[in-house]
């Protein structure tokens, strides 16, 4: 396995645990903030549009982090519930409801009004209904990303430190790529856009702990309340510049600070003068479509890619990765629209519906 971002520790944990011998090696550090899994938090939501695959995954997942914290005894999932600002009656909001329904998870079709409690200070004037799901919640991303990791070790993992690439035909019966940005620059028909995205937590009082994530899908904006000490988290989802994840300097754009304060000050109004406390730039992998990769090489069927998170990934991790695994033994094809080579289509998956 190359690469423990969540999507390589997730899957180098799940084939140990069928009994496959595994080495995981990884360039930096598992949990790196150079990689879109060392993020400090990460939302799980289940809804996501009509795209009833990515609901089904997100809904198991679930129950999988929770079952890893419960293990554990480490601390990693936030049961905060998210809200969907619907900006119309007939949009992404209103379409993820048919696959909340099927799949039998909660979820309430809230007018503005009665959505005000949800949040310490929201403004609605611009909504026409609120999508709340209650048993949506935040990740704590880096350190979920290590536990992976470490519960992997458990299993048998073996945990190098190297950068491995093509060149150097590494030794094993099956080499899965998941290497997150990078697997674009190893590969050259893996097509990723790998673009920054800067992160902001505001200082607020102690009415906002325990508030919900959000995802405002059509203004391309997402958060959460205070979690863990951070702040709130304040992001914008709007199309950002490419970069290269090993030498960009991880410091925030004013113009992305910018956006990110207005936009606090117009939702959330009480956080108008809040102050930045902290700040994180990460990248994106942005398939065309955003739909993962999961593939074979071309060239050399035992080999996988595995990557196009496309903004969307984290809280996949776990159900993922045995998805991956039974790919990898066989047992299941991949599904068609996660194949290499050329990809149409919108980039509806993520939080923000900007291509
Ligand atoms: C700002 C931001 C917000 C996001 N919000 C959410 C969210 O709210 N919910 C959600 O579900 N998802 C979200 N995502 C997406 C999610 O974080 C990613 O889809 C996911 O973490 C990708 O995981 P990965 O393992 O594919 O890649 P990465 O996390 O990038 O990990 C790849 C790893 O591979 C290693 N590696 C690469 N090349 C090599 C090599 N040649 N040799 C050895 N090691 C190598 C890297 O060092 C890295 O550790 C967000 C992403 C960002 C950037």
């Amino acid at each position: 396995m190359v690469g423990a971002g969540v999507f390589g520790a997730a899957t180098a944990r799940e084939l140990a645990r069928r009994g496959w011998d595994v080495r995981l090696v990884e360039q930096y550090a598992p949990g790196t903030v150079r990689s879109a899994s060392g993020g400090d938090t990460r939302l799980l939501r289940v809804a996501h549009g009509d795209a009833n695959w990515y609901a089904e995954m997100a809904w198991r997942a679930r129950g999988k982090w929770i079952e890893l914290q419960e293990a554990t005894g480490i601390r990693i999932w936030e049961p905060v519930g998210v809200a969907w600002f619907a900006r119309a009656a007939d949009g992404f909001e209103e379409r993820s409801r048919a696959s909340l329904d099927r799949l039998g998870v909660p979820y309430e079709w809230l007018a503005p009004e009665d959505a005000l409690g949800l949040y310490p200070s929201l403004r609605i004037d611009d909504l026409a209904s609120v999508l709340f799901e209650p048993e949506a919640g935040v990740l704590q991303a880096r350190r979920a990303t290590q536990l992976l990791v470490e519960e992997g070790e458990r299993h048998g993992v073996r945990l190098e430190s190297a950068r491995c690439v093509p060149a150097d035909e590494p030794r094993a019966d099956v080499v899965v790529w998941a290497c997150g940005p990078w697997l674009a620059s190893l590969f050259p028909e893996v097509e990723l856009k790998v673009t920054r995205r800067d992160v902001f937590f505001f200082g607020a009082d102690a009415s906002w702990r325990g508030a919900p994530g959000f995802c405002d899908y059509d203004a391309a904006y997402y958060g959460h309340g205070e979690i863990a000490g951070l702040g709130v988290k304040i992001a914008p989802d709007l199309p950002g510049e490419e970069i290269d994840p090993d030498t960009v300097e991880r410091i925030p754009l004013r113009s992305w600070e910018h956006a990110a304060r207005e936009y606090a000050a117009r939702r959330f109004p009480a956080l108008a003068d809040a102050p930045v406390i902290g700040t994180r730039v990460c990248q994106y992998d942005l398939s065309v479509d955003t739909h993962f990769i999961v593939d074979r090489h071309p060239g050399n069927p035992s080999w996988w890619l595995i990557g196009g998170g496309s903004g969307h990934g984290f809280k996949h991790g776990p159900a993922f990765a045995q998805y991956v695994a039974d790919c990898v033994e066989g047992t299941r094809e991949r599904e068609p629209f996660h194949a290499l080579g050329a990809r149409t289509g919108d980039a509806g998956l993520r939080t923000g519906s900007y291509g």
